[in-house]
């Protein structure tokens, strides 16, 4: 029987892995997903930090040339003013030259935002230089290292297929009839549960005396009388229930 035991809990480790790796292949399109959303993600932060590069360079460069303009509309006003005969004349080309003068001093102004704004982009790209060169050969490497990872998930998915397979059909067919329908009817699909601490580990009932015993001796087959797990005892873990009926004897 402690041999059939034993196979049983190799059956439920391996059905318990390959559960553990359905999942996490079914998932692949979402954990893929979830890589490509980050680098798209810093792709766009970089896209946005160039835009935002060359919008202040362009900017930057328009306003420049409106300096220019001003800058010769306020010549010819001082030209203007130079010739000017009448009063008239000469009030409206001093107007004239304060208006370009005002002008120029806000398109300063503006020019100055400007370069900040061009001066934090290209900052913020130096930062990320060596970020942005690698950042497509990153995504690469990156999806390919999870492929192999999911490829050998799967060939191992299939060992194990192969292995609970083989482990099932040794046993006697009591016993595996008997885990399959523990298995169809719980949930979580684990039909072999440990008994430690005089309770079943899988839905913590409290497990009497005599039938931790004869858990512990392993000669039948016991059940839960609540989850109606299988129920096997390791003998060498560190248990209370060992430490209980050993002397209490301080080493010293
Ligand atoms: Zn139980």
């Amino acid at each position: 029987m402690k041999a059939e035991l034993e196979k049983l809990i190799a059956l439920q480790n391996l059905d318990t892995s390959i559960r553990k790796l359905e999942k996490e292949l079914e998932a692949i399109p979402e954990r893929r997903a979830v890589i490509e959303g980050e680098f798209d993600r810093r792709a766009f932060e970089i896209r946005a930090l160039e835009s935002r590069r060359d919008d202040a360079r362009h900017s930057r460069s328009r306003l420049e040339n409106e300096v220019t303009d001003q800058k010769g509309r306020a010549e010819r006003a001082e030209r203007n003013l130079m010739s000017s005969k009448k009063q008239d004349e000469y009030t409206a080309a001093i107007r004239e030259a304060d208006a370009a003068r005002k002008q120029i001093s806000a398109l300063e102004t503006q020019i100055l935002e400007q370069m900040e704004t061009l001066e934090q982009a290209e900052a913020a790209l130096k930062e990320r230089a060596d970020e942005i060169a690698t950042l497509n050969s990153d995504r690469e490497a990156r999806l390919k290292a999870f492929d192999e990872e999911t490829k050998s998930q799967s060939e191992l998915l299939a060992k194990q297929r192969n292995e609970r397979e083989q482990v099932f059909a040794n046993l006697p067919s009591s016993m595996s009839n008997m885990y399959a329908r523990i298995r169809a009817r719980i949930r979580d699909g684990v039909a072999v549960a440990e008994a430690r601490n005089r309770s079943c580990t899988a839905c913590f009932m409290s497990l009497r005396p005599q039938v931790m015993a004869e858990i512990r001796r392993g000669e039948d087959v016991i059940t839960c009388d609540n989850c109606g797990r299988i129920l096997y005892y390791v003998a060498d873990s560190l248990q209370p229930d060992t430490a209980a009926t050993q002397p209490n004897v301080a080493i010293t």
